[in-house]
């Protein structure tokens, strides 16, 4: 055992200051390096990483550059199920060890991380984000820089506050306190391609509260993950507190939840994969020791209301950034938008389609372009599909509408226009940049929020923009279950770490809020401890007298 001597202070928190990459600056000149130098030398080899150690199978998986996908940007060792089973194994043999590292230390691994990443190792980083999954700088900055960091440092913030959550009252002779206790087991983490941060936040929450994790990382961000993890290990994270596992993600997966000391989930991707997994969690209830806690944050099919007091020309930037960027693959991203009539007649459309044609899509190892590729083969030709089906359908595809998968997944920014408010590019996650529009009358604009409630089952980002106070907070009143972020004169994108919490509920997630406090108690089981100081001399109360 060790004694912390004093009730140490945490350095003050705040979000990691960003980088703007323009034309000349020292950071453009080593990001760029960076990215020509991972270039040079792709593709790498990632083993899983086993205790510490790495652990080469041989079953052989590629990482594809989605801005050319002829080139692999890494291959990896896909886990057997031995190796599944180690993973397990030295997790829960380490888990003692690190629940007794005092909180201070623990507290320390993750600012060092955090420092890691904003110096040494942010360009790598973001050249990782970048050539594997598509983004281009300023997408990479936000995420692999910036947003990991503020995940690091404010989760120290949010457990040192959860921490002191003490009860409020002692009566005389008595100490009631709480301790916050890891779960009894090991806790997934199956995590998604389209964020760097989301991945090293989905093992770094439950790890910073003493919990011992399993990753299986998306294999469409296995590099970046790797060097996530890599970073983990050199800020002095115990080796066997987080595993690296890429392989067959329902192999790997099924195996974790087979075992009988799974005890959480840690979740983010699409709604579809989240049901399955916690229904095959419910089929194994009878062989855990306690109730799995899951936390998942899914899918999105995410709005912006107008109301028609709203400025057109701030109305039409902020959709086409929520719509496009990162090729429209953020949970966030803008996927319908609710028009009144004369604002559309005077004005947005036509800025709406000028400014999106203006956009150019390219590689990410060109600097001019605002968006890039989408992330793979399977998500190519779900979304072209989508805009097939919604052309068939009656949509008129206003911009974009071309695709070019010849060297990488291109798909030009698309505008679609459609009379039926509940057609299938209005209802259907699509995870791509594809953005329709239903145009509505504005003397129908207190019907908005309903239709936009009935028309999915998602719950996750919308915005209402409007200069008449009355039509903000009508809509803020009648959309409150409409999503778990609500932007009013915002884009329904770029939720910031300290600042909006983030997640939805219904169809999108268990709305436990990464980014803020809500998240630790989801990885902690508490302990009410009552000490008493005054012995009692007798059995009988007052009122047992005559
Ligand atoms: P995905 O569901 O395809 O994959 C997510 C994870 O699940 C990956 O690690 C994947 O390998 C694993 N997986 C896939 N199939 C599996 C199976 N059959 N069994 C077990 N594991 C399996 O999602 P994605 O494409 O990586 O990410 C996009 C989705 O994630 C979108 O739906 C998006 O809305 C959602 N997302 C949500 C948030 C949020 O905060 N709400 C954030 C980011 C992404």
């Amino acid at each position: 055992m060790t004694s912390q001597l004093a009730s140490f202070k945490i350095p003050v928190i705040d979000n990691e200051p960003m980088r703007n990459y323009a034309a000349g600056s020292e950071e453009r000149k080593g990001l760029q390096a960076a990215v020509d130098k991972m270039l040079k030398s792709a593709p790498f080899e990632v083993p899983c990483v086993i205790n510490g150690k790495e652990v080469k199978t041989g079953d052989i998986q590629s990482q594809l550059m989605p801005h050319d996908h002829a080139n692999p940007l890494c291959t990896y060792h896909a886990a057997s199920s031995e190796v599944v089973n180690q993973a397990i194994e030295g997790a829960l043999e380490a888990r003692q060890a690190w629940e007794e590292i005092p909180w201070a230390d623990k507290a320390a691994i993750f600012l060092k991380a955090a420092d890691l990443i904003a110096g040494k190792y942010r360009y790598e980083l973001m050249a990782a984000t970048m050539l594997g999954q598509g983004k281009n700088a300023w997408q990479a900055e936000i995420d692999a820089a910036a947003e990991l960091c503020d995940f690091l440092r404010f989760s120290v913030k949010y457990v040192e506050e959860l921490y002191q959550q003490q009860p409020p009252r002692n009566s005389q002779g008595v100490w009631n306190r709480v301790e916050f206790r890891p779960l009894e087991g090991f806790v997934l983490a199956v995590t998604p391609f389209n964020f760097t941060a989301i991945g090293g936040n989905l093992v770094g929450a439950p790890a910073i509260v003493g919990n011992v994790l399993v990753w299986k990382p998306s294999p469409m961000a296995t590099y970046s993950n790797y060097l996530v993890h890599k970073i983990f290990l050199e800020a002095g994270m115990p080796p066997s507190v987080i595993q690296f596992v890429p392989g067959n993600p329902p192999e790997v997966v099924k195996q974790c939840i087979d075992h009988k000391a799974f005890a959480g989930l840690h979740f983010t991707g699409s709604t579809q994969i989240f049901r399955k997994l916690w229904k095959d969690i419910s089929n194994n209830l009878d062989i855990y020791r306690g109730y799995p806690r899951i936390v998942g944050e899914t899918g999105g099919k995410n709005f912006h209301l107008y109301h028609h007091s709203a400025e057109i020309k701030s109305g039409v930037h902020q959709a086409i950034r929520a719509a496009f960027e990162y090729s429209g693959q953020k949970c966030s991203a803008l996927s319908r938008c609710y028009v009144p009539s004369s604002l559309w007649n005077n004005g947005f459309k036509d800025q709406l389609v000028d400014e999106t044609n203006k956009i150019t899509i390219g590689p990410c190892t060109e600097w001019n372009h605002f968006t890039g590729p989408v992330i793979g083969r399977p998500a190519f030709e779900k979304i072209t599909s989508i805009i097939e089906q919604a052309k068939k359908a009656g949509g008129e595809v206003i911009a974009g509408g071309e695709w070019d998968d010849s060297k990488g997944y291109f798909i030009k920014p698309t505008v679609i226009v459609t009379k039926d408010p509940k057609s299938v590019s209005m209802t259907q996650e699509i995870f791509g940049p594809v953005l329709t529009v239903y145009v509505y009358e504005d003397s129908e604009f207190d019907n908005m929020p309903k239709l936009i409630e009935d028309t999915t089952e998602y719950a996750l980002t919308g915005s209402i923009f409007a200069q008449e106070r009355a039509a903000l907070v009508s809509a803020a009143h009648k959309l409150r279950n409409a999503a778990g972020n609500f932007y009013i004169n915002d884009k329904c994108t770029g939720a910031v770490v300290g600042q909006q919490p983030f997640g939805g509920a219904r169809a999108s997630g268990t709305n436990d809020k990464s980014g803020s406090i809500a998240i630790f108690s989801r990885f902690v089981s508490m302990r009410s401890i009552k000490e008493n100081f005054i012995n009692p001399q007798d059995h009988y109360y007052p009122s047992n007298f005559l």
